[in-house]
């Protein structure tokens, strides 16, 4: 896609939906302050989303998943990576439409639950709703969706509640803004944040096998291990 068009279907909000894998598809991120949003869907039709971009895109996201035959009302659960907006904002808007069950790290959950604007939303003068985070996760829990097996690995750095899912036998990582391509990495600059505790938590996903990298921005890569120890080696200069 040329900058012409990313531009354009930026302001005009058009989302698309790609298929990555068998039961996995990407929303991709089109505008300064969106994320990727995943989809994992189930032989049932029950949809998982990781990550819900910021709020503004909710309706392009529906409609791009009217479009290929998803819908909102199989919505089942919204894992979060961590709490920051352009991550979390799609929620409230996706509550109002339909029931799930939100998924947050044990960390991130209090300021999401309390609706902490400074911490979710460090750029705007955005007034954030409180929300109830309904399952709560922690290092190794095991979160089951659709065909994958989705390992939590606690990565603290850009957020200190910020995590990582990992299906071992799959090979594939859903990496929020922990790590992303060629060798780039998320701030650890906002509140929460540590390069120190960014820097461990990229060595410890370098130590694991990854193919499909699926990164919350930038696009998702092959051989993914091979960017996170780009990353690692760019960010052990910076300590
Ligand atoms: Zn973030």
């Amino acid at each position: 896609m040329g900058v012409i068009d990313f531009l354009g279907s930026a302001a005009s909000g058009t989302k698309s939906i790609q298929k990555l894998m068998d039961g996995v598809y990407i929303i991709p991120e089109t505008m300064i302050g969106d994320c990727n949003v995943y989809l994992i869907v189930g032989d049932d039709g029950r949809i998982s989303m990781i990550d819900s971009s910021n709020g503004f895109t909710s309706k392009s996201i529906v409609d791009a998943m009217n479009k290929n035959g998803f819908s909102i009302d199989n919505l089942d659960t919204i894992i979060m990576t961590h709490g920051h907006f352009d991550h979390v904002g799609g929620v409230y808007k996706f509550a109002d439409m339909h029931d799930f069950s939100l998924v947050a790290s044990q960390g991130e959950a209090p300021f999401i639950e309390s609706g902490n604007s400074g911490f979710i939303c460090p750029f705007m003068p955005l007034k954030c709703k409180p929300i109830n985070v309904d399952v709560k996760l922690r290092e190794g829990d095991v979160v089951d969706v659709g065909n994958l097996s989705l390992r939590v690995v606690e990565t603290p750095g850009h957020t200190s509640g910020s995590i990582c899912l990992y299906d071992r036998s799959l090979k594939v990582l859903f990496s929020g803004d922990t790590v992303f391509t060629e060798g780039s990495f998320g701030r650890y600059d906002l509140q929460t944040g540590s390069l120190e505790q960014l820097t461990n938590s990229i060595k410890r996903l370098s130590e694991l096998d990854v193919d499909l990298l699926m990164p919350g921005h930038m696009s998702p890569v092959r051989d993914g291990s091979k960017h996170i120890r780009a990353a690692l080696s760019i960010i052990s200069t910076c300590i």
